[in-house]
């Protein structure tokens, strides 16, 4: 009976990252979840989150200085931020393979991915200088 509670609650977390194309923190996820009056525990929205992220159906992305965000989205991608408001966006650029390669042979290593992650100043942020 438990397990299959356990499975259910994961399906809601999961369901709440795939609802929007968001980059969501695990607060987000339980924030929404309270307003559908739903009684998960932030520490069990975190469990189903590493659970999701290591059996790979959501990507978890660790930022420097930031908060660990959730992505629906698991294809390789890059990502473009807000410094201002730190709106997270994907890129629709290619997946830069061959940069694995090259630190792979260059330092003997077996690279499993990498990370870039873009910065600017959003059109909003940009407009409103207060
Ligand atoms: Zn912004
Ligand atoms: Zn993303």
């Amino acid at each position: 009976m438990e397990r299959v509670r356990y499975s259910l609650q994961r399906e809601i977390v999961f369901d709440t990252i795939m609802s929007e194309r968001k980059h969501f923190t695990a607060d987000d996820i339980y924030a929404r979840l309270k307003v559908s009056h739903l009684k998960l525990s932030l520490g069990t929205v975190y469990r189903n989150l590493q659970y999701l992220s290591d059996t790979g159906r959501v990507r978890k992305i660790t930022l420097p200085n930031d908060i660990d965000r959730y992505d629906g989205n698991i294809d390789e991608h890059y990502h473009l931020i807000c410094t201002v408001c730190e709106s997270i966006t994907d890129l629709e650029i290619d997946y830069f393979n061959f940069i694995d390669e090259v630190v792979s042979s260059k330092y003997g290593l077996n690279i499993d991915n990498h990370n870039l992650v873009f910065y600017h100043k959003c059109p909003n942020c940009k407009g409103n200088k207060s």
